[in-house]
């Protein structure tokens, strides 16, 4: 899951996205409105951290532009304004959910957990195709309820397949919402971490059908 935060102090903004990132999410910073939002038409995100007062492009247009474009990304405001009018007008202006400063990071995780799942059939943290299971919020994986150990990364990626489940993901569509967008990724290092996985998911349970599928020519899906 890749998430952009915009935040125009840098040293909050780099506490967000290392946290973030030690849980498993992909995370780029923009430090102005404008950049941000160039960002957040470009690039594909599955949330958006969103402060208010920012230079070049404030909070709240952001937000109205970015739902005028038809970009459903959700969006979660979090600002030092934490009067009812600005909550209001946060909400109002396309933003799914608010959060004031200061905060803790713990509330800000299951926040971002929530939003992340609001629009998914699932909504329990732990994701499951057929004898596979993920949970997102302590990271155990089990198949056929034996433990199965994940890098963050490989999470992310077995996390981001079954969001999608049945559905083929073509090498760029993974790549952008599993790595940040500084991150130097090759096509090859896809196929490199979905060997990893088949080696961790598929290939020591000879008794259970294979998840990760290869679709020649387009991508990955898994689950028929
Ligand atoms: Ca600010």
């Amino acid at each position: 899951m890749r998430i952009l935060i915009v935040e125009d102090e840098h040293r909050i903004a780099t506490a967000i996205k290392k946290g973030l990132e030690q849980e498993g999410y992909a995370a780029d910073v923009a430090y102005t409105g404008t950049e941000g939002y160039a960002f957040a038409v470009t690039e594909e995100y599955d949330l958006i951290i969103l402060d208010l007062m920012l230079p070049g492009k404030d909070g709240i247009t952001f937000c109205k532009e970015l739902r005028g474009e038809k970009i459903h990304t959700p969006v979660l405001i979090l600002t030092a304004k934490g009067q009812l009018h600005d909550k209001i007008l946060g909400l109002d202006s396309g933003a799914d959910d608010y959060l004031t400063k200061p905060f803790a990071f713990e509330e800000l995780l299951a926040r971002i957990r929530a939003l992340i799942r609001r629009p998914k059939v699932t909504q329990s943290n732990v994701l499951v195709i057929e004898d596979l299971q993920l949970n997102t919020l302590s990271f155990e994986t089990t198949r056929n309820n034996k433990p199965i150990f994940l890098s963050h990364k490989e999470f992310s990626l077995l996390e981001y397949l079954i969001r999608n489940a049945k559905k083929v993901l073509t090498k760029d569509q993974i790549i952008a919402h599993v790595w940040n967008y500084d991150a130097d990724i090759l096509p090859n290092t896809i196929e490199v971490y979905i060997r990893k996985l088949r080696n961790k998911v598929d290939l020591p349970f000879p008794k259970s059908r294979h998840l990760i599928q290869t679709v020649r020519g387009f991508g990955y899906k898994i689950g028929t």
